[in-house]
């Protein structure tokens, strides 16, 4: 047997001995044993997937220390204190301690009785600390929510990028092994080039979660929708996101009215009303949590049987991270994302109020216009999420998302799109979703009689639909791959070689889609 052998049999025995754990998640035994085996490793791995036994484990069996970087305080504390009770020597430094504290930490590590110490990042660029880190044996640096180095990412911090420096201020270079819930090719690019992995064993593991049923829903009454589903739900825990604060205030009056055991939790409550919700929650004291994206990072529950977002996120990392608090046991748990246009609006007025860079902005209008592509797709959600982040799969449906649960017949959209596909040539292609259905419409608007519209031989050709029904079809259009949509905050539609086939009669158009849409087809207005 060779020592790697001898190192998993290892850590399987303190799997079972500590955690009390029969078994590794498949994606866990090759990150472990890619760490044992001394290379540099990103896991990419979703909320509840199990991320900690990936370096905890290897940390007891690795010479000398771990050192975990972790960026939430609290939740450094709870780690701590769960490793301890299982008897796992841990320690964490920060903030919270006093001087004395830290210096008898380090002693007790420089004695060897620690093998796992959390640090946040900020103390890493620390003169004194790197000092005292120095004389230490580290074999691993475990970074958590690794995708913190990146700007691309949704919570950049700056402090994550005095890792690198920190790991080559050491005498010896440890094993660094970074780990996230959400990835895209940007971030992941950022992640090892920002944290310097060398030569990374890279992991993506279950981001398609089986038991995690997706759904889309547009054009709910979204309050009425999530009064219902809470009542219907009242005995199972649930998280409710809502984009503002007064949305979750609003929310939680509501849900209160009707006799539902919720809380509620964003920044602008005082620090005790937070904790006591949470605590309430976590104790199932409280049901259903309404909540802002200040809600969750850390939160460990279990047996979280729904997450509703009443408003889309600004982008599919946001969004994965968000839904994948549900069923983190493995118990079916619906993820339900209530969709409307207005949506759209916010997040691009979020986007244009953070002043930030042109690359930065595109880039996240392109991410937003990728979410906003997720709303609209008809094809399988969990195949939409798992192209987003470069999974590869099998392609089969899943056959529990909104998409493969949709019995609405395939409608042939062909008429439809042709008439849209010409305006938008005839327009010159210069010109955003909302325009090209004004023309459709036959609008008066100040805008189509500036450029001359009114003249277009497509002009007036849609009037028997409402400009939202118009929008509506060529979103749709766009998200299942017949037109392009530029990037920017007033993005233009474009058309493809795919829409030229449709034009050209090569290619014929089935979807399925809401009712209003599908019932004035061209063709059937006109019998
Ligand atoms: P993450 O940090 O990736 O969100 P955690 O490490 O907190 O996930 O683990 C998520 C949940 O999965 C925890 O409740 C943990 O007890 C459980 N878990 C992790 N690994 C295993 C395993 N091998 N077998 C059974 N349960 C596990
Ligand atoms: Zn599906």
């Amino acid at each position: 047997m060779n020592l790697l052998e001898l190192h998993m049999e290892q850590a399987q025995s303190f799997l079972q001995k500590y955690y009390g754990y029969p078994d590794f998640r498949e994606g866990q035994r090759k990150i472990v044993e890619s760490v044992l085996s001394g290379s540099d490793t990103l896991g990419i791995m979703p909320t509840g997937g199990g991320k900690s036994v990936c370096y905890q484990i290897p940390a007891l069996i690795l010479p000398g220390l771990t050192l975990v970087v972790s960026p939430l305080i609290s939740l450094m504390k709870d780690q701590v204190d769960a490793l301890t009770t299982m008897g796992v020597p841990a320690a964490y430094i920060n903030s919270t301690l006093s001087g004395k504290e830290v210096n008898d930490r380090i002693r007790a590590a420089k004695r060897g009785e620690i093998k796992l110490l959390y640090v946040a990042p900020e103390r890493l660029e620390l003169d004194w600390f790197r000092e005292e880190m120095s004389s230490l044996e580290i074999s691993c640096v475990a970074v958590d929510e690794a995708h913190c180095v990146s700007q691309w990412g949704h919570d950049f911090r700056t402090s994550y990028l005095a890792v690198s420096p920190f790991v080559n201020s050491l005498p010896e270079r440890p094993i660094i092994a970074a780990f996230t819930a959400t990835a895209t090719p940007e971030v992941m690019d950022d992640m090892i080039r920002l944290l310097r992995l060398e030569d990374p064993a890279l992991f993506m593991t279950g981001l398609g979660r089986d038991n995690l049923s997706m759904s889309v829903l547009r054009g709910e009454n979204k309050r009425d929708f999530v009064l219902n589903y809470a009542e219907t739900h009242a005995h199972q825990p649930g998280i409710v996101y809502a984009a503002t604060r007064k949305e979750v205030d609003d929310l939680y009056e509501r849900l209160r009215q009707s006799g539902i055991p919720a809380g509620r939790y964003h920044a602008g409550l005082p620090d005790r009303e937070r904790e006591e919700s949470q605590e309430a929650f976590l104790y199932d004291d409280i049901r259903v949590m309404v909540a802002t994206n200040a809600f969750g990072m850390g939160i460990d529950k279990s047996n979280v049987r729904y997450v509703i977002h009443y408003n889309m996120p600004k982008n599919m990392e946001a969004y994965v991270q968000e839904a994948g608090r549900a069923g983190r046991d493995g118990e079916p748990s619906d993820c339900i994302l209530l969709f409307s246009p207005q949506d759209i609006m916010t997040q691009k007025f979020l986007i244009e109020q953070n002043p930030q860079d042109g690359d930065r902005k595109r880039n996240e209008y392109r991410k937003l216009q990728q979410m906003i592509e997720y709303c609209y797709s008809t094809s399988c959600l969990k195949w939409g999420m798992l192209d987003y982040f470069g999974e590869a799969h099998d392609r089969k449906p899943c056959g529990i998302c909104s998409s493969c649960r949709d019995e609405r017949e395939l409608v042939d959209m062909t008429v439809d799109a042709q008439i849209i596909f010409s305006c938008i040539h005839r327009m010159r292609e210069r010109f955003g979703v909302s325009l090209v259905a004004s023309v459709l419409k036959g609008s008066q608007n100040k805008k189509v009689l500036q450029y001359g519209f009114e003249t277009l031989p497509t002009y007036g050709m849609m009037r028997r639909r409402t400009e939202k029904e118009i929008s509506e079809l060529i979103n749709l259009l766009i998200a299942e791959g017949y037109l392009a949509l530029s990037e920017g905050q007033y993005p233009i539609v474009r058309l493809l070689p795919l829409s030229v086939d449709v034009l050209k009669g090569q290619h014929q158009v089935m979807m399925r889609a809401p009712e209003p849409i599908l019932s004035k087809t061209a063709s059937s207005s006109s019998n």
